[in-house]
């Protein structure tokens, strides 16, 4: 099953404008995990599969969309430990499959596509039961894979690191991953979300339900930053592309276009116009995503190099 203790490395970036403006940034390299599971997917499956193991579950069902890396990282992570793998995705089934779903489809996973609007419904009981009619007895994952057991998997992010910070930031989607750092740290710290979805405002009580069902806790030390969804979920201007491909230059670290690269252009951003002070900390967390650049391109053409 997933490795107890996987520790990935902290690096510590070196340019003008950390320098300039005084402050420290180091990444935490959870896009290096595991190769085929990407980034926090693999913190927050690790705990829902043992899960699913100690009740027998043998299939596990789970939602996304087309470009979903929580799809593929189920995908794989199914294939690899022996369940069998449904994902539910959102929208009309488009062929050829893309890059993510494809991996999905050559892994094993089953693929059911559902309209949107059914989408929206996919937690009601009368959907849930219909499912089962089909595909049998599951174990199901959430959205994005967010719940009680992949808080507790986030919870060990930033376990291992041994420098000293003031600040976390970290991409959100659905906000599982913040939650477990956050709870992890118990009020110590500042933790700042930025979410990559447009009106990411309404994160704010999911993240707090997250944190409440991990740990029957709540803390206050933490803020979405919300100024940098480029327009919304997988939208993106030109300033975003350039960044990304310019950082891979600079630091030689890959950046992803959905999560990862909006989170890295918003702490950039902050820094130049002063929103840290001189001498202070600031730790960012490469959730991965790197699965999804191949989609994206084939997408948007080739922008990502
Ligand atoms: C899924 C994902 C996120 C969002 O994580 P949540 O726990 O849903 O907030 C962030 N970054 C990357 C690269 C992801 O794949």
């Amino acid at each position: 099953m997933f490795d107890e203790d996987i520790s990935t490395p902290i690096v510590q970036l070196n340019d003008s404008i950390l320098r300039n403006n005084q402050v420290q940034l180091f990444i935490k390299r959870e896009d290096l995990t595991n190769r085929f599971i990407s980034g926090n997917k693999y913190r927050k499956l690790k705990y829902n599969f043992i899960e699913a193991r100690n009740r027998s579950c043998k299939t596990l069902l789970t939602f996304g969309g087309a470009f979903s890396n929580h799809i593929h990282a189920v995908a794989y992570a199914g294939s690899k430990f022996d369940f069998k793998t449904i994902g539910i995705i959102r929208g009309e089934e488009s062929l050829p499959l893309n890059p993510t779903l494809s991996d999905a489809n050559s892994y094993g996973m089953k693929l059911h596509y559902i309209s949107r609007v059914k989408y929206r419904e996919k937690y009601e009981e009368s959907f849930i039961e219909k499912l089962e009619t089909e595909f049998g007895k599951f174990y199901l994952i959430p959205e994005g894979g967010s719940n009680s057991l992949a808080v507790k998997g986030c919870t060990e992010i930033i376990k291992d690191v041994s420098v000293s910070f003031d600040h976390v930031c970290c991409a959100c989607g659905t906000g599982g991953t913040i939650a477990g750092i956050i709870s992890d740290l118990d009020g110590k710290h500042k933790i700042w979300g930025f979410p990559a979805l447009k009106n990411g405002e309404f994160l704010m009580k999911d993240i707090k339900r997250l944190i409440f069902d991990y740990c029957n806790g709540a803390f206050n030390n933490w803020e979405l930053i919300t100024a940098y969804h480029f327009g919304g979920y997988a939208k993106y201007d030109y300033d975003l592309i350039q960044f990304i491909n310019r950082f891979k230059i600079k630091h030689d670290i890959q950046l992803d276009p959905i999560y990862t690269g909006k989170l890295f252009y918003g702490i950039y951003d902050m820094i130049k116009n002063g929103f840290f002070k001189p001498g202070e900390k600031i730790l960012a967390i490469h959730t991965g995503g790197i699965q999804g650049i191949r989609g994206f391109n084939k997408r948007f053409g080739n922008l990502i190099k």
